[in-house]
This record gives structure tokens, C-alpha cells and sequence, in this order.
């Protein structure tokens, strides 16, 4: 399967919701419109196919500039159309789109080429900036994502939150692979469905548009918060597990996802097993490394956190827990 490419979109895609998409635009498609100033900003949405927030944002923007020039050139990659038509982040057949990305560790697909094409076409096209736009499924603040901690992508994310958080795992992941060659950020606008989310996402891609440049300068430490992601917590694959079946080998706590962003001192429960010798999680670091231990305990059946941490990107969906992860812990860096 090669990259599809047009220099135009179909008029309906102005109006058109999020699981329809697909009958218009079958295929991941990369779209490439002029503007005044030429080095195009790249916006991808849809990476996953049920984070609409990104294209009701994009489509927000399209709309306002239909009938006039865009201030900068603009391309933008409509990604998982197919999942998006079904609602779901992947289908199962589907590798996940926001871990094929150059630096990705998954063996060679079609869907890895077509991405590494993205990248080298916009290289060539000298692209000014990248905007990945995701949601999440707890509930977690607005906050954007950076892989590098230069000036340049602080200021692009502290732009859309004084929020920044700051991952090198998991690899794969779009931002990072355009970090190589412009400043890059990954959106995270909270919930799908919510029409803030949509307000906020369009409102900073259109300054976005009108930026001339980013500044070298380095962001105020007191109008930026950033954390620094120092592991992923899956929950293991031969665990079953939920939030209501006191038999399950895995009960989490209901209340979870109130965890995200606020700092969980250690001690503190996340769940309980139904068997007290087998730990139910495993944490990885960023270099890919097993950490369980020195985020986890188990006391009489309690699932603890071993240390003081803050949480991200927790939720109570079973079916994302086990597709992605259970969450994310952080630290916070001092600039
Ligand atoms: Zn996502």
C-alpha cells in the first residue's frame, strides 16, 4: 500500500463526522493546502480512531479558512479512518498508528512505510512545526507532550497548557518521530465528545498557523509545569481484571482516575488481588527496562505504590487499559 496523497479535500469533509470519515477518505491520507507563509505546519489526527477531538478541531479550522488564504502553508494527515468509523482506538488487526512511527520497535509493515514516507515528505518540505492531537480516556487536564526538552518544543507546548510532560517511551510514537527534524508536540485535550476540548484544540492550532517563528528564548519557570514520564504500568497479560468482580485476580479501585496529575503519596492503593503472591503489574521505564519493584508492593492482598509519584492518563476503561496501559507515572523536572 503506498501513501495517499492530494492537494485537496473533498468538500464534505467540512461537514462530515468523525465515524463517516471513511467512506470519504478510505485510506490514511496526507493532504497538503498553501499558505502565505510557505513552511507548511503538520497536523496528524485520528492516529487513534475514537480521539475525535483533533479532527472536529481540524475540520473547525478548514472551515475557517474555506473561503480565505491560510496564513502558513498546512498539511495534515488523517490517520485511522477505518477505527474511527467503528469507534475504536485500533481494529485488532491493526498495529496501534501512534507506535509505527520511525524509532518504532515493531517489526517492518506497510503501515510503518507509509509513516516513514510522511516524515521524509515533510523534511523535504522544510515543515515548520508538528501537532499530533490525541485524547484520553480519564479524566486528566489538557496537557501537551514533548520527547525533547529544547526551548523551541517547550515553548510549542506551553502554548496550549502551562501542563508540558516530557516522554522518551514509549518508542514509535509520532512526536517523536518528528522531533528529528521540527519542533513537536502531542496534544492531549481530555475526554473525546467535549466541545471545550474542540474549542481549545482549534483555538491553538489557528495561533499556531499565525506564528512567524519559535523563539530560542526559554519559557518563564513560573508559567510552565513539566513532568517527566518515568514509567509505564501495564497490567499483565494472564490477569484478568476489573472494577466491580470481587473474583477477578485484579480489583482496582473505582476512584482512580481522580489520581491523575495530583501527587499519590506512597502507601497509597490502587487495587486488590485475589491471590496475594503474584504481582498483577509491570512498570517499564523509559529505557524499556522493568521497574516493577520500585514503584509496587503487594500488602495482604493490597496493590500499593511503593514511592510518592503522580499519576497520568488513568481510566476506568477495561478495554483501553488492556489495548494500552494501566497509566503513566511521573516526576516533576525543575528548568
Ligand atoms: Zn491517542
Amino acid at each position: 500500500m503506498n501513501l495517499n496523497q492530494a492537494n485537496n479535500y473533498p468538500p464534505e469533509l467540512l461537514t462530515i463526522d468523525a465515524q463517516s470519515i471513511h467512506k470519504l477518505v478510505p485510506e490514511p491520507t496526507l493532504f497538503h493546502l498553501d499558505g502565505k507563509q510557505k513552511q507548511p505546519l503538520f497536523i496528524s489526527v485520528l492516529l487513534h480512531g475514537n480521539e475525535t477531538t483533533g479532527f472536529l478541531a481540524l475540520q473547525k479550522l478548514l472551515q475557517k479558512y474555506s473561503k480565505q488564504a491560510l496564513p502558513r502553508a498546512l498539511s495534515f494527515y488523517l490517520g485511522n479512518t477505518e477505527a474511527a468509523s467503528q469507534g475504536l482506538r485500533r481494529l485488532d488487526k491493526q498495529d496501534d498508528f501512534n507506535r509505527i512511527w520511525p524509532g518504532t520497535e515493531l517489526p517492518p509493515t506497510s503501515d510503518i512505510k507509509i509513516v516513514e514516507e510522511i516524515v521524509k515528505i515533510m523534511a523535504k518540505k522544510n515543515v515548520f512545526a508538528s501537532i499530533d492531537v490525541h485524547n484520553n480516556t480519564g479524566l486528566n487536564p489538557h496537557y501537551g507532550c514533548i520527547t525533547r526538552l529544547d526551548n523551541q518544543f517547550l515553548q510549542l507546548a506551553n502554548l496550549f497548557s502551562r501542563l508540558v510532560v516530557y516522554f522518551t517511551h514509549p518508542k514509535g510514537v509520532q512526536c517523536g518521530a518528528f522531533a528529528e527534524i521540527c519542533p513537536s508536540v502531542t496534544l492531549e485535550c481530555g475526554k473525546p465528545g467535549q466541545a471545550h476540548g474542540v474549542d481549545h484544540a482549534f483555538e491553538y492550532l489557528n495561533s499556531c498557523l499565525h506564528l512567524s517563528e519559535l523563539t530560542e528564548q526559554a519559557v518563564l519557570p513560573q508559567d510552565i509545569d513539566v513532568y517527566h514520564t518515568v514509567a509505564q504500568v501495564k497490567i499483565n497479560k494472564d490477569v484478568d481484571f476489573s472494577f466491580d468482580n470481587p473474583l477477578s485476580a485484579l480489583l482496582l479501585d473505582k476512584d482512580l482516575e481522580r489520581m491523575n496529575f495530583t501527587e499519590i503519596p506512597a502507601g497509597t492503593q490502587l487495587g486488590q488481588v485475589f491471590d496475594h503472591s503474584t504481582m498483577p503489574v509491570s512498570a517499564i521505564n523509559s529505557k524499556g527496562k522493568l521497574v516493577t519493584d520500585k514503584f509496587f508492593t503487594l500488602i495482604d492482598k493490597r496493590l500499593q505504590l511503593n514511592i510518592n509519584t503522580m499519576p497520568s492518563m488513568l481510566t476506568l476503561d477495561e478495554h483501553v487499559i488492556r489495548q494500552d496501559c494501566l497509566c503513566y507515572l511521573m516526576e516533576k523536572i525543575k528548568l
